[in-house]
């Protein structure tokens, strides 16, 4: 059966890509007869703000964007399909997977990874035990590692380096999450923006890890992203649909 779905993430109030994004999704369902899911993306608990989320079930209705699986109404969502109250699970499910981790306590400006191998700061061989809300765990990539995606191959060494599973603040990565979520929801079909070509092979390598075949196998659709008039990428704001044009 095919499935995609929606991801938002209630971490600020949707901007037009956010919505263009969903609007493409349902145009893919459409096209190959696939299920939607509303998956809300709220891990990331330190951002989290309810009224982000009645802004994500105000633009669906607004829009008339249609979805059979997840939550209803926020209400719904909170009582039912919250990622914050899933921490333990996604962590049991990084524990019990196949994939090579280490323990990184390099400051979060030295996060960022050279395609050397390991972040800046050599935890890498250090043998550093996981202290969790004190040090992040990182994903070991292999030098050479590439991963083919919609047509492109991704050197994810390069792109990505050694990323970070679980953060220092003892709460899962985006990534991670994403893969679990897409596991279990049976997700088949991916629509992103563009410039989330390097994440999304980022996830198929953790799908790898975590034997999350329909991940591995799903069909990625990356679109052209919504630009700003001074040509930049739009990004999540603060501001309510009542200040945003
Ligand atoms: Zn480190």
């Amino acid at each position: 059966m095919a499935l995609t779905r929606y991801a938002p993430t209630p971490s600020g109030f949707l901007h037009a890509g956010n919505i263009a994004n969903m609007e493409r999704t349902a145009e893919v369902a459409r096209k190959v007869g696939a299920t939607i899911a509303l998956r809300i993306d709220d891990a990331d608990a330190s951002r989290y703000r309810r009224e982000y989320v009645d802004d994500i079930f105000r633009v669906l209705a607004e829009r008339g964007l249609p979805w059979t699986v997840g939550p209803r109404d926020a209400d719904d969502f909170e009582q039912h399909y919250s990622q914050r109250a899933k921490t333990e699970y996604y962590r049991a499910e990084l524990l019990a997977s196949g994939l090579a981790v280490y323990a990184c306590e390099c400051s979060r400006a030295a996060q960022r990874t050279a395609p050397t191998g390991g972040c800046q700061g050599g935890c890498r061989d250090a043998g550093l035990a996981w202290l969790p809300g004190e040090n992040a765990l990182r994903a070991i990539v292999p030098l050479g590692t590439t991963i083919a995606i919609a047509g492109h191959a991704v050197a994810l060494d390069a792109e990505m380096g050694d990323f970070v599973l679980w953060r220092r603040d003892d709460l899962p990565a985006y990534q991670w999450v994403s893969v679990v979520e897409d596991r279990d929801l049976g997700t088949t079909h991916i629509v992103r923006g563009a410039d989330l070509l390097a994440s999304s092979a980022a996830q198929v390598f953790l799908a790898r890890g975590l034997g999350a075949i329909n991940v591995i196998d799903a069909e990625y659709v990356h679109h052209d992203l919504v630009l700003d008039d001074d040509g930049r990428k739009l990004s999540k704001s603060t501001l309510s649909s009542k200040e945003r044009s």
